[in-house]
Parts: structure tokens; C-alpha cells; sequence
């Protein structure tokens, strides 16, 4: 029941080193299949987003974030006719390039590879996957399908664009790329928002009262009230946010699928050509912003969270700075790539951290007592 503009493994533009079909797998199957056993992907059972691993065992990391948005961008693609396990293999993929500490360890990153062409977590996932898992005999990376590695690049400065070839080609055409990876990106929003949600509450720095002001935690809570008045918390705030989840998909499924009959696409190059066709209602976007203006301005800004990302950026930063001054301090791998680019090599060090690595790693640097 694939649609005819769904991506196709079939009409896949391929992968860059030629590999023989596998008998019973498709394409983006066998994409799925490497980025699952690759280093990169265990690591993200800790990496965090909002809250510092170590903080507690019932938070999000990125592991279980991704499998969120793999469930979701299934669940979409089903309903629109879409490759599923193309949604899948980029949902898994997404958050690869992702620094330890979430955003504020990312930022750091990103200050201190300034003069080195920066740091961006979206062209990182893509370096992993083509060059930084270095597992199989043929090819440096997972040699992965233009369609997913298309996936994967959500974002990139119109300078790293130009130096990526094939995948950053859209950046400068200025078309878009398949409806598989659209929808995953949303997946990816609709997946962080609820469960900052749920981890916000969860960790006492946001409140249901607080929430009140969100229309879309709000309007599913009176329901949930009215259907179960003597419901406890824990119910009454799953109960919420599955609903707030349902209402977002459904309303993206909807007028997604509005928009491709309004424009009628026969085939995936047409969907490369028109507007994004993926997307909310304008109704659900304004509650879907509403709800990450509440989230940035009472979660993520939080004092004990900007206590978390302060340390956060000294430890990356204090790290960065050590390695760049002396590379005999890296792992042999890391000073072997050190030779064609100093910076870069460091930033790749520091972006494959888990949390709770980088934080050793501090420690076995400046702390007196540790010995290695
Ligand atoms: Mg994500």
C-alpha cells in the first residue's frame, strides 16, 4: 500500500560504496539494522536532553527519546501511506551526532570550535554515520542510503551545504527532502514536547497549575477530569499527555494528508520540489508553540536546570580547551585523525561522550587524586 511519492528502497539513490542486495531485507531495513549496532546509537542511553543523566533513573535520555520518535514517525507513515521502516532507520539516527549534557553541551561545543567551522549536532550525525563508526571492512561509516542520510541532515549552514555533496545539494537548490523525513521531524517535536512535559513534572520544576496557562495540556486535562474526577496524579497526568500525543498526531496526519492532495505529487522527485507538505494544522501550531514557549520559558530555563547546564558548558569547555593545548592527552585513535585537523578530531572526542564520561574524563584531568 506504499504511495506512489512514498520513498522506495527499489528507486533508492543508493548508498556511495556498492554493496550487493541483501536477500531478505530492504534497503532502509538494513540502515536500520547498522545504526542499532552501532557505537554511536548505544551511547545514547547516556546522553541526556534536559536533565543530566546521573539525576535519576525515570528521565528521558536520548536512547529512549529516539525510540519515541521511531514509534511515532511509524505510526504516521502507516497512516499516510509512507516507507515506515525508512521513519524508523531516521528516528533512530537523528540525535548520532548529539553532544553529552543535551543543548547546553552542544552550545559549548559550538563556542569553542568558533574559528574551527563550528559545531552543529545535525551535520555531526551525518560525520558519524559516513565517517566516524569505523566498523566495517570496506568503508569508513555505516555506508547508509541517500534517503536516510538526507534524513538525518535536518539543518545545515549553507557553507558546510556547499563542502557535503550529494545531501547538502537541497540546502542551495532549496527543495525539500522526502516526506518520510519531514514527518520524522515532527515525530521528533511532538516526542520532546510531551515528555519535557512529563519529565518536567515528574521532576517537580513544573507544575499542573503552571500548566493550566497551555491550552493543549489544559484542554486534555478537563477531559480527563470529567471522565475520572477522583483519578490520582501519576493517572491523571498519563492520562493527559497521551491524549495531548494522540491529538498532535492526528491533526498532523490530517492535514498532511490535506496537503498532498491539494498538491497531488505522482513521485518522490515532486515531493523534493513542492513545500513542505508535512505539517500541523495552523491551529495546532499555534498551541504547539504556545506549549515550547511555556517549556523554554519554565523548564528549560529553570534555575536548577541552568545550574545543570552551567556546569555543563565549564566541563566541555575546560576539556576542549585541555586537548586542543595537548593531543598526547587523547585517546590513540583521536590523535591519529588529530593530524589532518586538530580542532575537529577534539570536537569528535568530546561529541561521542555519554554524560557520565565526560564527567570522568574531568575528573581524570584536573582532579589531583585520580590517576588515569
Ligand atoms: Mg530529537
Amino acid at each position: 500500500m506504499l504511495a506512489p511519492y512514498a520513498a522506495n528502497p527499489a528507486t533508492s539513490l543508493g548508498r556511495h560504496h556498492d554493496e550487493s542486495p541483501s536477500p531478505l531485507r530492504n534497503a532502509f531495513q538494513r540502515d536500520r539494522d547498522r545504526i542499532i549496532h552501532s557505537t554511536a546509537f548505544r551511547r545514547l542511553e547516556y546522553k541526556t536532553q534536559v536533565f543530566v543523566n546521573h539525576e535519576g533513573d525515570l528521565f528521558r535520555t536520548r536512547l529512549t527519546h529516539s525510540l519515541e520518535v521511531a514509534q511515532l514517525a511509524r505510526g504516521i507513515a502507516r497512516t499516510l501511506n509512507l516507507h515506515e521502516d525508512l521513519t524508523e532507520a531516521i528516528a533512530l539516527a537523528h540525535d548520532l551526532g548529539h553532544t553529552p549534557f543535551g543543548h547546553a553541551g552542544q552550545d559549548a561545543l559550538n563556542a569553542c570550535m568558533k574559528d574551527y567551522g563550528g559545531f552543529e549536532h545535525n551535520l555531526q550525525s551525518l560525520r558519524v554515520v559516513d565517517k566516524l563508526e569505523q566498523r566495517y571492512a570496506e568503508f569508513d561509516g555505516l555506508n547508509l542510503t541517500f534517503e536516510l542520510r538526507e534524513g538525518i541532515l535536518k539543518h545545515c549552514s549553507i557553507k558546510n551545504a556547499k563542502q557535503l555533496g550529494d545531501v547538502g545539494q537541497r540546502f542551495l537548490d532549496k527543495t525539500r527532502p522526502s516526506l518520510e523525513a519531514q514527518i520524522t521531524n515532527f515525530a521528533d517535536e511532538i516526542a520532546y514536547n510531551n515528555h519535557d512535559v512529563d519529565d518536567g513534572l515528574r521532576s517537580g520544576l513544573i507544575t499542573i497549575e503552571q500548566l493550566q496557562s497551555v491550552d493543549l495540556f489544559a484542554s486534555q486535562l478537563d477531559i480527563v477530569k470529567e471522565n475520572y474526577p477522583k483519578l490520582e496524579q501519576k493517572r491523571l497526568i498519563h492520562e493527559t499527555i497521551r491524549r495531548m500525543i494522540n491529538v498532535q498526531v492526528v491533526d498532523l496526519c490530517a492535514h498532511t494528508a490535506i496537503n498532498i492532495q491539494e498538491n497531488n505529487p505522482k513521485n518522490i522527485q515532486d515531493i523534493r520540489q513542492a513545500p513542505y507538505l508535512a505539517g500541523f494544522s495552523e491551529q495546532m501550531t499555534a498551541k504547539n508553540l504556545a506549549l515550547k514557549q511555556f517549556l523554554r520559558k519554565n523548564l528549560y530555563q529553570h534555575y536548577k536546570v541552568n545550574r545543570m547546564s552551567a556546569k555543563a558548558e565549564r566541563i566541555i569547555r575546560e576539556l576542549f580547551k585541555v586537548f586542543l593545548a595537548d593531543i598526547g592527552l587523547m585517546p590513540h585513535e583521536f590523535q591519529a585523525s588529530a593530524k589532518d585537523d586538530k580542532a575537529r578530531a577534539v570536537a569528535d572526542y568530546i561529541a561521542g561522550m555519554t554524560d557520565r564520561f565526560a564527567i570522568r574524563e574531568h575528573r581524570r584531568l584536573f582532579a589531583v587524586e585520580e590517576y588515569f
